[in-house]
């Protein structure tokens, strides 16, 4: 088999995993980690692959998302689900780590690797013309963060998300919402949730009372006009969400012939339509509070989230439009992007994109080309996220979730055995995927 060498720019979560992957095959691998030199305003290990808050990876369990990506990682030989496996901690179903171990346990077995150079520097140019994966994570130092712009053009790098929450379409109420367009214009893509005033009243102080996410100390209290957070535009004043995000102007309720006081808007976030995204509603809210009070809002009562809404720094790039499957910049396939900076969302997923991206690296070198996973896997739906043209203009980041597996069952089943047909079925595509691209 033909051998190479692979300049890897940043030593986190994606680009050890990204490694690994080429070490196994016999490529060399030259990783460019900044720290000790420089550290980011969150990490504060010398260490590589630093996990830098919760100490959790997510479930472990295979009735849900986190718990299926983490089982096809370990089929495909992931060292960043090998080596928390093997420094786990008691917790429950979720695959929890002592941070100690684990990072020492990724960081020696890739030194103990003869074409594994570990250069410890702040990369601020990227070669154009050496394959070179880019795996500098959410806080990407600035000087690289400028050379992508470069290398991009502005308006395709991020350094904040404004995340609204998405919810699985089958946990709707269907009978007490309705789908329309404002005014009856165009086709019915908005699905209405209709307030009533005493409702309405209700989940405003709610949403006023509920516990905040605090900023960190690296993120600014800045907000723009128009991604402002949901509570944020509540405070103004009682009327300015029935004014704003939820004014029903234009939308008359079918089921009682008259216009709602307010509305609560989803649009489809997938073109399966398993997924619906709550327009204007990007929240510093906490997880827990943004279940109890979204739950608030008719036909929501039982809705499931497959992404919470969030608002924080996190530099990441416009992959549907700059990227190929293979995580190839369209432009220059000598350059490849892995990790949070492609668009998804925690350690997992993360390395899920290291992974991938190293094995597309591999291939190339090996003159052959990895044909994307399934889109009925985890790695193929969230790979499939972020290089879906579809969401281009709306671009924010992701995490792994059943709704981008573009599977549900068309008739409604009971969540358990839906999510363990969706298990089966991932798992038995990725055993044909991985045997026709000779993985195995
Ligand atoms: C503050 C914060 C808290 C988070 N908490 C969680 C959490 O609890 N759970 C969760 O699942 N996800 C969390 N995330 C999200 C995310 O999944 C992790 O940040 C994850 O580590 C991303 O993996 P990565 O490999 O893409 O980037 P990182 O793990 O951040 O790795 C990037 C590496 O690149 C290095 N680097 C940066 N610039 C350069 C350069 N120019 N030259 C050389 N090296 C460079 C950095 O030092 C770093 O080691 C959090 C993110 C942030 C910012």
């Amino acid at each position: 088999m033909k051998a190479g060498q692979v300049i890897i720019i940043g030593g986190g979560l994606a680009g050890c995993e990204a490694a690994w992957q080429l070490l196994r095959r016999g490529h060399t691998v030259h990783l460019y980690e900044m720290k000790p030199q420089k550290f980011s305003p969150a990490h504060k290990m010398e260490n590589l692959a630093e996990l830098v808050c919760s100490n959790s990876l997510k479930s472990n369990s295979l009735d849900n998302a986190p718990g299926l990506l983490k089982e096809e990682m370990r089929r495909l030989h992931s060292l960043i689900i090998d080596a928390a496996d093997k420094t786990a901690v008691p917790a429950g179903s979720a695959l929890a780590v002592d941070r100690i171990l684990f990072a020492a346990e990724v960081e020696n077995q890739l030194n103990r690797q003869k074409n594994f150079i570990l250069h410890r520097s702040e990369v601020t140019e990227i070669p154009r013309d050496k394959l070179t994966i880019i795996a500098t994570g959410p806080l990407t130092s600035d000087a690289m963060a400028q050379e992508i712009s470069r290398l991009l053009g502005s308006s395709y790098l991020y350094f904040y998300d404004a995340i609204a929450p998405i919810v699985e379409a089958d946990s709707i109420n269907m009978d007490k919402v309705f789908w329309a367009s404002r005014y009856d214009k165009g086709t019915p893509d908005y699905l209405n949730c209709p307030l009533s005033r005493k409702e309405y009243e209700l989940f405003y102080q709610e949403l006023l009372a509920g516990e905040k996410v605090a900023a960190r100390d690296f993120e600014e209290a800045r907000h723009f006009e128009n991604c402002l957070p949901v509570e944020v535009l509540a405070s103004r004043g009682l009327k300015s969400l029935a004014f704003g995000p939820m004014k029903p102007v234009g939308l008359i309720d079918p089921h009682t012939g008259v216009m709602p006081y307010a509305v609560v808007q989803l649009r489809k976030e997938n073109s399966a339509g398993t997924l619906l995204n709550m327009v204007g509603f990007q929240t510093k809210l906490t997880w827990p509070e943004q279940r109890r009070i979204f739950r608030l809002i008719p036909g929501l009562e039982n809705a499931e989230f497959a992404r919470y809404g969030s608002i924080h720094r996190n530099t990441y790039i416009n992959s549907p439009s700059l990227l190929s499957p293979s995580l190839q910049l369209k432009n220059n396939e000598n350059i490849f992007f892995a990790g949070q900076i492609t668009g998804v969302e925690g350690y997992t997923e993360s390395a899920a994109m290291g992974l991938l991206a190293g094995l597309n690296a591999a291939f190339m070198i090996e003159g052959r080309i990895l044909e994307p996973p399934p889109v009925k896997t985890a790695f193929g739906a969230l790979l499939n996220y972020i290089i879906s043209s579809e969401y281009a203009d709306k671009f924010q980041p992701m995490n792994i979730n059943f709704g981008l597996l573009n599977a549900f069952p068309a008739k409604k089943m009971k969540k358990k055995d839906r999510n363990s047909l969706l298990v089966n079925q991932a798992l038995q595509f990725l055993n044909e995927w991985m045997t026709s691209q000779e993985l195995i």
